[in-house]
């Protein structure tokens, strides 16, 4: 029987680009979305339609979906996952950054949500999945208008899982602390970069984008009358 169809926002990459591979090993079809095309057509997996959108474009995502759902059936599942980490201090940092942050992190994540939920609603079925962060649930240095993205995010999908509960579909938020991946890479001041890497080294390492992706999975293979709210994971080693 084919599996529910999976749609994996900032799959060229990271967390994204894990659980793209980890549904893909289970056989489920999956929709690969980000801006890198090459990065995702490079995983090669099997019933995967990879498209290069930017989730801040509400209609191409509405687009995607309903091209994807004709080739694979309804979605099963979203991990909303892209995401923007521009760490810096307030009086120094760009508010470019800020609006790229919220743009990516906040409405990336609606219009996410926006494009599976009315065919959810209707099947009373379906599952979406934010990836958010423990900067969600509390504050760190240089992370102001990161953190204040990630506080929405959380707020958005607990209180959209009251919202759609009676309606049979689940909404997970996935709080990782620090992981491998390209994240910090795009933050622009040096100092702040260096700290943050020092951080992490002083720590023996963090946890890898597998090891969120096999949260990921744990929440969207539970019975569909049980939901996991919430899962927070970090290194045994990180402290805040
Ligand atoms: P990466 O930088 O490795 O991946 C980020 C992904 O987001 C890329 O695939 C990128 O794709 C995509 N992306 C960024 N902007 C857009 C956009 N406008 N439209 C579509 N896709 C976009 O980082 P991670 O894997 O670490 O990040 C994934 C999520 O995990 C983020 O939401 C992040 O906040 C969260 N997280 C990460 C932690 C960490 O320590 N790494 C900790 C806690 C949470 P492309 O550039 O091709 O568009």
């Amino acid at each position: 029987m084919t599996k529910p169809l999976i749609v994996i926002t900032g799959a060229s990459s990271g967390i994204g680009r894990a659980t793209a591979q980890r549904f893909s090993r289970e056989g489920h079809p999956l929709l690969l979305l980000a801006r890198n095309l090459a990065a995702m057509q490079a995983l090669g997996l099997p019933e995967c339609l990879c498209l290069a959108v930017d989730v801040t474009d509400r209609a191409a995502m509405q687009d995607a979906i309903a091209r994807a759902e004709q080739q694979f059936g309804p979605t099963g599942a979203i991990v909303n996952n892209a995401g923007m980490m521009l760490l810096g201090e307030m009086q120094r940092q760009n508010p470019d950054e800020w609006d790229t942050m919220f743009d990516v992190n906040v409405k990336g994540v609606l219009n996410g949500v926006h494009a599976v939920l009315p065919g959810m609603i209707a099947r009373r079925s379906g599952t979406i999945i934010n990836v958010s962060s423990i900067a969600g649930r509390k504050t760190f240095p240089s992370h102001v208008a990161y953190c204040g993205t990630k506080f929405a995010v959380h707020a958005i999908s607990e209180n959209l899982r009251e919202e759609v509960a009676g309606h049979d579909v689940r909404v997970v938020t996935i709080a990782p602390g620090a992981v491998e991946t390209n994240l910090l890479s795009h933050t622009t001041d040096q100092a702040i970069k260096d700290n943050y890497g020092q951080w992490k080294e002083e720590m023996g390492g963090v946890i890898a984008p597998e090891d969120v992706a096999e949260a990921i999975w744990y929440a969207w293979r539970q019975p569909a009358n049980v939901c996991i709210r919430e899962i927070v994971l970090a290194a045994t080693r990180q402290q805040p």
